[in-house]
């Protein structure tokens, strides 16, 4: 038997499975790390902690599955999109924290930008202008950390890696740099009609393309890892951002196929095929873009980011301390009959699609004497799938009848939310019995250049729902009631 090693560097951990020939996961591990909030909006990572945990992780899942590292043919890597580590090239030193895709810090910096460029961003990239996406974050650590102090320090070494790209940065023991299409895609500095890197964007930006990773492929040849990690060089064959690898995963090959992931955020996505057009209620991005996978253009995606879905529940643990652990939520949530009028929306960090308010903030609404923290935890759960609600219900009537929806990540352990889910939209659906679909679909399009699956219908065949759910109750006036809620949270970082 071969086995393929799927790392999934996500927004709250680094995870490692071992994949064998037949799609099986054989063994897994997987290592919480920290979240920096140096400032209220500010989310950051250590860099030095990503790469270590997600070795860790690695060669724990390996020693675990007593197989030989000769036995692995590939290596797929999948992970958190925009969020950016700069580093000196010749020391391989992170030169700041990574500032996360949730972070808010250049919120100022986009709205100025929104007002001169935003059509013409829109147009190359697909995406709107927000503090989201890497090309702001770049610009802040440039004028905030580099160019004031220690520019001279760096020259031409220093350099601005996504996070795939800083992990194969460091596999390949510092040889290679490279990314690819499905996460150069969410830079913002990324022509997505002509597939490279944008002088003018990175002009806007100012920034030098040499400082970013070289694009190429999702399934190109990222570089062999250095043998002292696993005691044999192993080829990185697949790399996929996390929501695009979901995509891939949930067997989302054909026009029209979509998926929801409810992890640290919530994020909706839609094949829509060869051809790339633009919405005005979702953001445009490459879902992959493969050598001979079927020909050469990428395949493009409709997506919907909303920025706070499970990361709400950790905040109800480790903000309120309400809860204390996150498998509780369901039991609480289903103790009440009805959410008795209480709202959260969870604004935290503004709000992503459809709405795109950066000064947005958490809010409670609805609160009585006779509320109690099952009260906060079902509103919570409940946001998880409203916030779902606004990006689908006005679309609804374009998309295909018999369509149903393909749920993964870590919250859809919770059956309450995928049935409320269910009945707010008026669309089945159904939670994969591979909860795992991120860390597959990069497996999945490794597997596919060593040959352990012939095509998309070999691999279609590994699909299996583990659990239906089906529409019941009719939630319309919690939706219109969840709407007012939102109203209400919009702008209140400008109002206070
Ligand atoms: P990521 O890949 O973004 O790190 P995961 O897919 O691992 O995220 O999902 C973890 C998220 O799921 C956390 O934010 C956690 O709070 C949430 N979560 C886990 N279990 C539940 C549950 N039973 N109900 C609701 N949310 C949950």
């Amino acid at each position: 038997m071969k086995y393929i090693l799927s790392l999934d560097q996500g927004t709250t951990s680094s995870r490692a499975l071992l994949i064998d020939q037949n799609g099986k996961v054989i063994s897994k591990s997987q290592k919480e790390f920290k979240q920096i909030f140096p400032k209220p909006s500010w989310v950051e990572h250590d860099p030095l902690e990503i790469w270590n945990s997600q070795l860790e992780t690695a060669q724990d899942a390996i020693n675990k599955s007593n197989i030989n590292a000769k036995d692995i043919l590939g290596i797929g890597i999948t992970n958190q999109r925009e969020t950016i580590v700069a580093f000196d090239s010749e020391s391989g030193k992170p030169v700041y924290n990574a500032i996360v895709w949730q972070c808010r810090r250049t919120a100022d910096f986009c709205q100025k930008l929104k007002a001169k460029s935003q059509k013409l961003i829109k147009e190359k990239t697909g995406l709107e202008i927000d503090a989201y996406f890497s090309a702001s974050k770049i610009r802040w650590i440039l004028d905030n950390v580099v160019r004031q102090t220690v520019e001279t320090c760096y020259g031409k070494s220093l350099r601005f890696g996504t996070i795939d790209s800083w992990l194969i940065y460091n596999l390949t023991g510092k040889k290679s740099f490279y990314t690819d299409p499905s996460n150069a895609s969410r830079t913002m500095l990324y022509n997505i009609k002509e597939n490279k890197y944008d002088k003018e964007l990175l002009e806007i930006f100012k920034i030098e393309e040499w400082m970013l990773p070289k694009v190429i492929p999702s399934n190109g040849n990222f570089g062999l890892t250095d043998k002292k990690y696993f005691g044999a060089e192993i080829p990185v064959h697949a790399v996929l951002g996390d929501q695009q690898a979901a995509l891939f995963g949930q067997c989302c090959f054909k026009e029209g196929d979509l998926k929801i992931t409810y992890g640290t955020g919530g994020f909706l996505l839609i094949n829509i095929g060869e051809k790339l057009k633009l919405s005005e209620n979702f953001l445009t991005t490459i879902a992959w873009h493969c050598k001979s996978l079927i020909n050469q253009t990428p395949t493009y995606a409709f997506e919907g980011s909303t920025f706070i879905s499970g990361a709400i529940i950790q905040w109800l643990r480790d903000g309120l301390g309400i809860i204390k652990d996150s498998s509780e939520c369901e039991k609480i949530a289903l103790s009440l009959n009805s959410n008795e009028g209480v709202y959260l929306v969870p604004a935290l960090v503004g709000l992503g699609a459809p709405h795109w308010d950066q000064s947005a903030r958490g809010t409670i609404l609805g609160l009585t004497r006779g509320s109690t923290k099952a009260h906060i935890v079902r509103a919570a759960v409940e946001s998880m799938a409203y916030q779902i609600a606004d990006l689908i219900l006005p679309v609804k009537n374009e998309l295909p009848k018999d369509i149903f929806i393909k749920a993964d990540g870590g919250a859809t352990k919770n059956n309450f939310l995928l049935q409320f889910q269910a009945d707010l939209l008026g669309i089945p659906v159904t939670r994969s019995s591979q909860t795992e679909a991120t860390a597959l679909g990069v497996a999945y399009l490794a597997g596919l250049k060593l040959g352990f699956w012939k095509s998309f219908e070999d691999l279609q065949k590994t699909w299996h729902p583990d659990e239906l759910f089906v529409p019941r109750i009719n939630r319309e006036k919690e939706y219109t009631l969840w709407k007012e809620a939102l109203k209400r949270s919009l702008a209140w970082d400008i109002i206070k």
